[in-house]
């Protein structure tokens, strides 16, 4: 386990989350401790002792021998971020596919709103919806302050994570998060953390060779029981080639069989290593892509600034396949304002839908503002400026990025072989399929997915049983 000498404080105040990692690299706050391959890692667990969970769960005896009995176990959950589930039937991908088709897989899985990054991590290592979370989107009002922000603050996350609730029971968790905002937002949660290093431009990402010889440096260094990892790679090359439809594809391509290659690898590492019988590989992406053409953006600044009722009082943050719209004037005047935008939005070509905030199928707090704006496929919005503010061709956060790859391979005979699943599973669901792995127990409300280690109704309906 790792030195828990610093509790984790959500209140703490503090700059970014890189000014504030930095001032605790020169602080000494954190203790650097040097891997085999020369990664450096983070070891000041954060610690769920402190983690801003109202009500602990009961743990009984029973679920104290449980667990223990299941330490030997190791689970692991691999992000390949912004993958589509047809990329995995190209051929491009030989490593992934195996994994899929030789273990439990969900052809109908889904991202959840808002089909983004940061949101949709928060929902798998919690369990909840963002309405508990605090995590709707990247880009939010953020309402105390006033400004538009990423989300990428300890502290945005208000409940308590599936690392929290296994660092409490003693297990071992490290995350290898690629992405510079991911690794802001999960803090010091896990018992060992890497830093993603080199950072590329424009995605704020560590390519995943980097990120998969630190998942490797982690294996040897400190045997996590959960290894929570993000690569970026896929994303990227979906995100920021503005070479043209055609390049955007040989570069995705690409990057599909490079990441294809380093998991191949990681999965020989486990067997070459005796890990892969004791192991459960969860191998998901947080959403899919979508790709547009200059001329199918969607500036939404001008259009309800033209508005005598909206001007002045509205503020949009920009989430590339989706918007948040906050209204930011009168109390009295909101439901009206409401209507005002979903009237103009949905005039708009290229607006899909323009649903309230409080939607109950979207599950979005207040952090997400009052109305949510998706784009039709092959659209993306670009708020405030035309083009300049979002001139990337890949996007996602709109429906025509829900559908993700979604599988659960690993050689530990508590997982499925070859069986396929009609359950819509989704990215809230990771966290309780790592609890039921363990053996860890949860309150009835405690998650809002379920576990997807078991494809029957009547496993389904014991573990919910065995929950009280
Ligand atoms: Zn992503």
């Amino acid at each position: 386990m790792g030195c828990q000498d610093e509790a984790y404080d959500p209140q703490r105040p503090g700059g970014s989350p890189f000014e504030d990692g930095q001032e605790r690299i020169r602080t000494g706050r954190r203790t650097l401790i040097t891997a085999g391959a020369g990664l450096a890692f983070s070891a000041a667990a954060g610690s769920a002792a402190a983690a801003p969970t109202k009500k602990k769960p009961a743990r009984t005896l029973h679920e104290g021998a449980t667990v223990q009995r299941r330490r030997g176990r190791r689970a692991y959950v691999l992000v390949i971020d912004g993958c589509r589930p047809d990329e995995l039937d190209q051929g491009l991908t030989p490593n992934l596919k195996a994994l899929r088709d030789g273990g439990l897989a969900y052809p109908r899985a889904v991202s959840m709103p808002v089909m983004e990054t940061i949101p949709n991590h928060v929902m798998m290592m919690t369990g909840m919806r963002p309405d508990r979370t605090g995590v709707p989107a990247n880009s939010v009002l953020d309402l105390t302050e006033g400004t538009i922000r990423d989300m990428d603050r300890p502290s945005d996350i208000k409940v308590a994570t599936i690392i929290d609730r296994m660092n409490v029971r003693g297990l071992r968790t490290a995350t290898v998060l690629s992405k510079d905002y991911l690794y802001g937002i999960f803090g010091e949660r896990a018992g060992r953390r890497w830093e993603p290093f080199p950072l590329l431009p424009l995605t704020n990402h560590a390519p995943d060779q980097a990120t998969m010889r630190a998942v490797d440096a982690m294996l040897d260094d400190y045997d996590p029981h959960l290894m929570f990892v993000n690569l970026g790679d896929i994303d990227r090359f979906g995100h920021s080639d503005v070479t043209g439809p055609a390049g955007v594809k040989a570069l995705r391509r690409s990057a599909l069989i490079d990441t294809d290659r380093l998991v191949g690898t990681f999965i020989d590492t486990l067997k070459s290593t005796g890990r892969w019988e004791k192991s459960m590989v969860v191998v998901l992406a947080d959403h899919s892509m979508d790709w547009s053409i200059p001329t199918n953006t969607i500036t939404m600044t001008p259009r309800l600034a033209a508005d005598p009722f909206l001007a002045g009082q509205v503020v949009i943050a920009q989430n590339g396949g989706a918007e948040l719209v906050y209204w930011r004037g009168a109390e009295d005047q909101r439901a009206q304002a409401v209507q005002r935008i979903q009237t103009i939005a949905t005039a708009t070509p290229g607006v899909l839908e323009a649903p309230a905030r409080t939607d109950p199928r979207l599950r979005l707090g207040p952090e997400a503002g009052d109305v949510v704006l998706y784009c039709q496929a092959g659209w993306r919005f670009s708020d405030p400026q035309p083009l300049l503010s979002n001139p990337i061709p890949g996007n996602h956060g709109h429906p025509a990025t829900e559908p993700i790859p979604f599988f659960i391979g690993g050689g530990h005979r508590d997982v499925p072989r070859g069986r396929s699943s009609s359950h819509a599973a989704s990215t809230v669901d990771v966290a309780p399929t790592v609890a039921d792995f363990f053996g860890i127990r949860a309150g009835r409300s405690d998650y809002d997915g379920s576990t997807r280690l078991t494809t029957t109704k009547r496993a389904s309906a014991g573990i919910r049983k065995g929950r009280r």
